[in-house]
Formats: structure tokens, sequence, C-alpha cells
């Protein structure tokens, strides 16, 4: 949200220094060193004057309860200093992020590009819901840059992107697109959430909106939703807040003071789960049963390069897919016989987890343009906080029923 000098000693910290040290200041005489809830609708004025002169749209002061607390605001500077960028708007899921960055910057008549690796509930927001309000929605080859370019036209608005992608994981060469959508006068979003704001720094790469899913990794406690839209330019900030405020997205004290205190270990969290997904992936990519690991630390996984070059190291998310002889029944009764990972979609978390995708089921595909050179089921993994060979061993027991 707020201002705060791009120059100063704080800013120059790193990412794990800032998310503990940060500019509260507890009540006087009170020593704790955490943010205070804050829960109001109600916010009261000194005065009528006081009241007549506040600027509801200014994140210097407090208004009502829906636009901001102590609280709220702490948080959003925090995660902006998180992203690398200048202003947040927090909203109470990671796909009431992407709501709002499409309801702001979207009308009738325009065009939006999503990429076919796009998290699916966003690409059915926009086959819907913005469809219904005369938006155009064109799909695009993440890793087809002459596609992309050639889908670009006068009404295109926005194009979205995800490093890597949803489930697939492939990595685009973002500062490539962002140099393109530029040249054209299109914005970029980006879904950062798979790299946390910590792997990944997209607005040094010309990206002019970050949106963070933080009810993975920054709660990290699988017990909070919550998504955040990051922004360098204070007008395009203006404008998602705007939407904000005409939306009437809150969020409550309780669930901010939650993502403030896994803020604190994110770092480790993220390093920890990073490193268990790396030893996971060897395992597997040296199992007869597994034809490919979708992994962008894997030479193998599209756009590894990009990664390399990109990204400063690995979360603990990817994908693999199963020898094409194995049915989706077999697969079915390996995962359920997992008994450290649990089946379940929204990671983050401590527990490892592992869900399968029906998309990739030996004659389907994950893709709507472009190939998919895979036929076997693909089975999404999360590494949690659980020992790494512990995890191994379940893996073992569980793909011994595979043979
Ligand atoms: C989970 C997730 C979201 C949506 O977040 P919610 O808080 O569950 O709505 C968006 N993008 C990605 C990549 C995610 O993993």
């Amino acid at each position: 949200m707020s201002d705060h000098d791009e120059h100063s000693d704080a800013d120059r910290r790193k990412a794990a220094t800032r998310l503990v040290h940060h500019d509260y200041e507890a009540p006087k005489n009170f020593g704790g060193l955490n943010v205070g809830i804050h829960h109001a609708s109600t916010v009261t004025f000194a005065n009528v004057a006081a009241m007549r002169a506040r600027d509801w749209k200014s994140d210097s002061g407090y208004t009502y309860g829906l636009h901001g607390t102590p609280t709220t605001f702490t948080l959003a500077r925090r995660i902006a200093s998180l992203e690398g960028g200048r202003y947040c708007v927090l909203v109470p899921s990671g796909l009431a992020a992407i709501a709002l960055v499409d309801l702001a910057l979207l009308k009738s008549g325009d065009r939006l590009l999503l990429p076919d690796n796009v998290y699916n509930p966003s690409r059915e927001l926009a086959t819907t819901l913005l469809s219904d309000f005369g938006i155009e929605t064109h799909t695009y080859d993440p890793m087809d840059l002459e596609s992309l370019s050639a889908a670009i036209d006068s009404r295109t608005r926005l194009i979205w992107i995800e490093a890597p992608g949803s489930v697939t994981m492939e990595v685009p060469d973002v500062p490539a697109i962002a140099v393109l959508a530029k040249r054209y006068g299109v914005l970029t979003a980006i879904d950062n959430t798979w790299a946390a704001g910590l792997l990944f720094r997209p607005f040094d790469h010309g990206i002019d909106i970050v949106m963070h899913a933080l009810t993975k990794y920054p709660s990290g406690g699988s017990d909070v939703l919550m998504g955040s839209v990051t922004t360098r330019d204070p007008m395009l900030h203006q404008r998602l807040k705007a939407a904000h405020m005409r939306l009437g997205f809150g969020i409550g004290g309780d669930d901010c003071y939650l993502m403030l205190r896994g803020l604190a270990t994110l770092e480790l969290r993220l390093k920890r789960s990073g490193d268990t997904g790396l030893a996971l992936a060897q395992w597997l990519a040296a199992r007869p049963e597994v034809a490919a690991v979708l992994h962008p630390a894997y030479p193998d996984c599209p756009g590894h390069e990009f990664w390399k070059r990109d990204f400063a190291g690995a979360a603990g998310l990817f994908s693999i897919v199963l020898s094409g002889d194995i049915s989706e029944e077999e697969s079915d009764a390996m995962i359920d016989a997992l008994r450290l990972f649990r089946i379940g979609y929204s990671w983050g978390g401590a527990h490892s987890l592992a869900v399968p995708y029906r998309v990739a089921v030996a004659g389907g595909t994950p893709r709507t343009v472009g190939g998919w050179p895979h036929r076997g089921v693909l089975v999404r993994f999360y590494a949690g906080m659980e020992d790494a060979g512990d995890l191994i061993a379940d893996l073992g027991q569980a793909f011994d029923r595979l043979r």
C-alpha cells in the first residue's frame, strides 16, 4: 500500500530480514513483537471536519474497516516489500486477486490473453463471467512467443503469465513476454504463487502486476485464504484500489495476523519444502513407473533454461507423468496407499500432498493449444515439512503396488 522510500536501509535488506524487521511500533511500554489485531467495521472521526477531510482512496489514513486497519495495512506493506513492489491490495483469496485484476482492467470489447497452463479457475472466470460481460479471452502457448505476438491485437489489454505454469510446470521466458507486451502497450500480470515472492522478482523483469495466493506458502498453515495484488506504478495501483473498494473485498484481522506470523518463517519453510521436493523428484525420476518429471529444475522441463536464468531456487511443488501403461485405477490405488502424503489441493503448508489430474489420462491432454507429448496419468506432488527420508519411504511402499 503506502509509499515508502525505495532507497532506505530497510529496503536494501534481504527479504528474509525485511520479513522479520519492519516498521510496526507496539503501543508504548509493551514489548510484544507481533502486530496487534484490529477488528473494525466502524472507524470514527474526531469531528465532522476531520471526516470530510479524509480521502477515501488514499492509504494514508483510516475511513472504514473494509478499506483498511493498522493490521491490514501492515500486512499489505510487508507483501509489497516481499514482492519488490510499492503498493499492495489484499483480497479474501488468490482467486479473488485474479478476479480483481481482471475486473479492474478489462471492459466490454477488450481482449484478454491467458497462457494455456493458467490456474484453471482463472480460465473458468474468463470463459463464464468475463465472457458474459463481453470480454473475449484468447489462450496462448506460453512457450511460443510468436503465437503470443500474433494473438495481440488492438483490443488486447492484459496478458496473464504463470511461471511455472499450474500443474504442468513449464517456465516461460518472462522478460521476453514483458518486452513484447510493452511494445504493444499491453499490461502484464503474473501469478507468482509458486515462487512465493522469494525465488522470482517479476518487477525486475518488467512485469506490471504481481498476484500471489498468500493462501499457499506465506500462510504456511493450510488454514487461511488470502490473495494479494502488488504494483510499482501509482496510477495502476489507484485503478486496482478503486475496483477493490467498489467490489467490497474485505479481509479479517485474525486472518491477517496469521499471515503476518507466517511471513517471518517463510524463507525457512520454502527452503525446506524446495529441498525436499528436489529429493522426491530425484527418487521419482529414477523409477521405471515414471515417464517424466515436470519440475523446473529438471533439464527436460520446458523452460528449464529460463528457470535457471531467472529464478533463485526451487519451490516444493512439481508434477510427474506416470508411464503410459499404468491405468488411472492403478494410479489412484497408489495415491490411496500413501500414508504421509495427503490428498488435497491447497499446498504450501506443513503436510505433503499428492493430487491426480484426470486431464492427462492417456488420450486426454491438458493443452488447448499446442501439443502435449505425454500419455500417462499426471500426479502433482507438494513437499511439506516432514523428513525427506520418511516421505521417500512412503512413496516407495505406495509405488510397490504399481508392480
Ligand atoms: C491456489 C492458487 C491460486 C488461488 O488461491 P486461492 O486462495 O486458493 O483462491 C491461484 N494461483 C495459483 C498458482 C495457486 O496455486
